[in-house]
C-alpha cells in the first residue's frame, strides 16, 4: 500500500467545479463528490489520500487557486 507523502486542502468556496483536479492528478487520488458548494458548482474529494505523492499538480491545475498542497518533511 502506497504511503502518503502530502495532501490537500480545497478551498470549496472558490471551486468552480471544473474538474480540472480530478482530470489532472497522475495518481488519481480525486473524484468528483455527491456535495455542492454554496454556487452551486459540484465539488471535488480528495478521496485516495494515501496515494498522493504532493506534486502539485491540482493545486498548479486549478484555474481558481482553490487547491492547497501540503508535503509531508519525512
Ligand atoms: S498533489 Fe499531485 S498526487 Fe496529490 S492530489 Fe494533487 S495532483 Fe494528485
Ligand atoms: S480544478 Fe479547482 S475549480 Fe476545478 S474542480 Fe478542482 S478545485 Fe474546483
Amino acid at each position: 500500500m502506497a504511503t502518503s507523502k502530502g495532501e490537500i486542502a480545497i478551498n470549496e468556496d472558490f471551486c468552480k467545479g471544473c474538474g480540472y483536479c480530478i482530470e489532472f492528478c497522475p495518481k488519481d487520488c480525486l473524484i468528483l463528490g455527491d456535495n455542492f458548494n454554496s454556487q452551486g458548482y459540484r465539488l471535488p474529494v480528495f478521496a485516495q489520500k494515501e496515494d498522493c505523492t504532493a506534486c502539485t499538480i491540482c493545486g498548479k491545475m486549478c484555474p481558481e487557486s482553490a487547491i492547497e498542497v501540503y508535503k509531508y518533511l519525512s
